[in-house]
């Protein structure tokens, strides 16, 4: 009787059941067991640069260890002197002008995001979500209550949408533009006229925007990051800004990330986190401050490795027959369309699909490449090139003499 009680229930919620693994951790972890099995393999899987995080915030961190302070309960938007300093960096490094009740500090720029989306939507408000974008996003929009409207791009336009695009996917129902640049997956870096634009119409229209600036030190050669709320500043009161230490200082397993907003906002989602997670690790704040704190030297560091495999790794693709990359112009990966290969029959199958591509590359080569299905880019994949030269050099090369 009880059993049978039980099974009018569904085991998994309606909201959970809908949730698509991320494509890019799905990959990864396939690589890791391979490696892990004593395979020698490559993988352009993660999105995470391959050097440690600076001593000087580890060594902070460390301190942090031993002092009570940090071993209990601290506020739940964050240690108050991180919240200013992710204010000073903020006016340092974007101009944008800001205090600590505009900060809330989260558990990486995805709790930053799943805030901002959890705050901002009611059930069937829309977003529009420009594709490829990275995985993340239309999930969380998804479990917010929200629904996104891709507005596709390819390399025609440098993977930006356009204002005319905005203007003809616009509807009375949407509530957020969801901007990025520098962009994962593409490495798409809008330039300062395009922001204005995109910024001026959200205002216009009256549309909140929540902006991605997690990728803003990685630019490189003539590009420059430009923020939406400091180019367009009528469009402050309705726009978040989400960030993080994660890319900048090599410190994506720290976990802390930030929502910048107008303060009525960010007490909200203080009160969210706060029956969620509470605050971030202490000691993981402590590093964060140190990393903020101090210069963009080992960013600056990383970021001319960066550009050095950056060039490497776009070459090396383009020369391989089928396949055609846009250069990317910030973050760390190269986009590549593998569409001159479907159709194609390698290692005795044959392929249609970018995710059958990347099976393939996996089974065959012992690389690891995410395909463009995960990002709303059937036809592509994403290789990130933060990691090892030789490690790099290898496996494009071995991606090369599979599908010669
Ligand atoms: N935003 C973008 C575009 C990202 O690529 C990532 C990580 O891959 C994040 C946000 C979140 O970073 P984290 O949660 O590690 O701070």
């Amino acid at each position: 009787m009880l059993i049978m009680r039980g099974m009018r229930h569904r085991r998994l919620s309606r909201k959970v059941s809908a949730i698509t693994e991320s494509a890019t951790l799905a990959i990864d972890a396939q690589a890791k067991a391979l490696k892990a099995a004593g395979e020698s393999v490559i993988g352009f899987g993660a999105g995470e640069p391959d050097f440690p995080t600076p001593s000087h915030v580890v060594a902070a961190a460390e301190k942090a260890c031993a002092d009570p302070r940090n071993h209990h309960y601290t506020p739940a938007g964050g240690l108050p002197e991180l919240r200013a300093a992710v204010a000073a960096k903020t006016r340092r490094d974007s101009g944008f002008e800001i205090d600590g009740a505009n900060v809330l500090i989260s558990n990486g720029g995805k709790q930053a995001l799943f805030n901002a989306f959890f705050s901002l939507l009611d059930p069937g408000d829309e977003v529009l979500l420009p594709a490829p974008y990275w995985v993340t996003y239309p999930e969380v929009i998804r479990m917010s209550g929200g629904v996104a409207v891709e507005l596709p791009t390819d390399e025609t336009t440098g993977f930006q949408v356009t204002v005319e695009q905005l203007e003809t996917s616009w509807s009375e129902k949407t509530k957020v533009l969801l901007f990025v640049s520098p962009s994962n997956p593409t490495g798409a870096v809008y330039p300062r006229a395009a922001v204005r634009a995109i910024g001026r119409w959200a205002a216009e229209r009256g549309i909140w925007v929540v902006t991605d600036e997690i990728y803003e030190h990685l630019v490189y050669g003539d590009n420059h990051f430009s923020s939406l709320p400091v180019e367009v500043p009528e469009l402050a009161d309705r726009c978040l800004v989400v960030n993080g230490v994660a890319k900048t200082y090599a410190m994506t397993g720290w976990r802390v990330g930030w929502t910048i907003g107008p303060p009525e906002i960010i007490s909200a989602a203080v009160s969210l986190q706060s029956h969620t997670t509470s605050n971030v690790s202490n000691v993981a704040q402590v590093a964060a401050h140190a990393a903020l704190s101090g210069d963009l030297q080992a960013t600056s560091e990383m970021r001319y490795a960066f550009d050095q495999r950056r060039r490497t790794m776009h070459k090396m693709l383009n020369d391989i027959e089928g396949v055609d990359c846009y250069e990317p112009q910030g973050a760390f990966y190269c986009f590549p369309s593998f569409k001159g290969l479907l159709g194609r029959t390698i290692a005795g199958r044959v392929i249609n699909s970018s995710l059958e591509l990347a099976e393939v590359i996996l089974e065959e080569s012992r690389v690891a490449i995410v395909p463009g299905e995960g990002f709303g880019a059937p036809g592509y994949g994403r290789l990130s090139y933060a990691l090892g030269d030789e490690d790099l050099v290898e496996g494009v090369g071995r991606i090369a003499d599979l599908l010669s």
